[in-house]
């Protein structure tokens, strides 16, 4: 059963072709830059990687381009659907759903809540209509693994008027990786889909943990956008929110801008001046760059402290599970987090945590309860593995 799994950001779309069983990826591919001059499609197709120039194609061009690959690659007669990305469902959905017009207007009702995300995932969604017109269509929401949470999680101490009127709550994001790493950590455990205690980290460019209790989040760190809880690559995670007014005053600037800054110069960036990538902070902080080394212990820091709050939501913890481009490949982070936690009684294993890396998972501590363990994530083959379920429902 192979699934057509789109994922559309503000400048870029990515695609893949997938088995919704196996999880062999038939093609893969994205067009970057797309607005600009400089727009490409990149795609891998039979262990090949081809790059083709799109100058200037928006979205439309973009997708008609990856569509148009599919006949010559065999793969235009395999497909059962097409599953989106959605970032922000909202309080709408729990749950992956069939594209109707009713699930479109749902979505557009959430543009409010993710004005970044939702515009290009309905842009993908009507373009992937008109262009594969027989296949069902799939909306997988970011924020649907998170509505089981309980009101004390969801609910900010703000006034009423706020959150029942312009819907001011935690809704939590990374859903569809927390979901598929908490499958596998129970798996790996032993465990059935309805049991356990968990502490998901998806540690990567973003960043979130979740707390998964006998198979739901029960509390998150993202709130009612993907800038609130951890520290990132370029966000700032939790900050005292007055410190918006206090730099728009002291600079002039426009709270709008101050929030940019938040989202896009701040976390890892912010803290070293110059990357938000993990891999060069730790090398630059080794060479002595003391930016660097206050980044790569900020970042642990705020980790190993957020990630020990969302024990209070589980009331144990059996397993603190390690995912995303850091979760999974990065060994020192790693050991620096667990080391912070050792009270929780997680005893590091240096060997199997240096072993954890590029797609191997498994237990890297001593400790069994509790154990961390690292679970590569796969958020299309999740997303593909909803859409082939809710077709073959239909
Ligand atoms: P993602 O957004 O999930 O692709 O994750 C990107 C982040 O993973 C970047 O900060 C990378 O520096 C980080 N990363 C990837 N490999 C490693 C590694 N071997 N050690 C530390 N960080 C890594």
């Amino acid at each position: 059963m192979n699934v057509l799994v789109l994922n559309c950001g503000s400048s870029s779309a990515k695609f893949a072709v997938l088995d919704a069983v196996t999880g062999a990826r038939h093609l893969t591919g994205q067009a970057q830059r797309l607005g600009s001059a400089e727009a490409t499609l990149e795609w891998t197709f039979a262990d090949e990687k081809h790059t083709r120039p799109l100058p200037g194609a928006d979205h439309d061009g973009a997708l008609r381009a990856a569509v148009a690959l599919l006949a010559p690659c065999g793969l235009a007669g395999t497909l059962c659907g097409v599953g989106h990305r959605v970032v922000h469902g909202g309080a709408r959905f729990s749950g992956s759903m069939r594209i109707t017009p009713e699930v479109v207007r749902q979505i557009e009702a959430c543009v409010p809540l993710g004005p970044l995300h939702n515009p290009p995932n309905l842009q993908g969604i009507r373009i992937a209509g008109e262009l594969l017109p027989t296949l069902a269509q799939v909306a997988v929401f970011d924020t649907a693994f998170h509505q089981t949470m309980p009101p004390r999680a969801y609910t900010y101490p703000v006034p009423l008027e706020w959150r029942e009127a312009h819907g001011v709550r935690r809704y939590g994001f990374h859903g569809t990786s927390h979901r598929y790493v908490a499958r596998k950590a129970q798996e790996l455990l032993g465990l059935a889909p309805d049991a356990g205690a968990l502490v998901t980290a998806h540690l990567g460019n973003g960043c979130s943990a979740t707390a998964v209790l006998d198979g739901r989040s029960v509390d998150t760190t993202m709130g009612l956008t993907p800038l609130e809880g951890l520290v990132m690559g370029t966000r700032s995670g939790s900050v005292d929110p007055a410190l918006i007014g206090h730099v728009a005053r002291a600079t002039g600037e426009s709270a709008d801008r101050v929030l940019d800054v938040l989202n896009k110069r701040s976390g890892l960036l912010g803290l070293s001046g110059h990357s938000n990538d993990l891999r060069t902070l730790e090398d630059d902080a080794a060479a002595g760059d003391a930016r660097a080394a206050l980044a790569v212990e900020v970042f642990a820091y705020v980790a190993a402290k957020q990630l020990a709050g969302l024990v209070v939501a589980l009331g144990r913890l059996d397993a603190l599970v390690f995912t995303g481009g850091i979760g999974e490949n990065g060994v020192a982070m790693r050991a620096r987090i667990v080391a912070l936690l050792g009270f929780l009684g997680l005893d590091l294993d240096p060997s199997a945590n240096a072993l954890a890396i590029r797609g191997r998972a498994g237990r890297i501590t001593r400790s069994t309860s509790p154990q961390a363990l690292v679970v590569p994530t796969d958020e299309e083959l999740m997303i593909a593995h909803d859409t082939a379920a809710l077709v073959a429902a239909a």
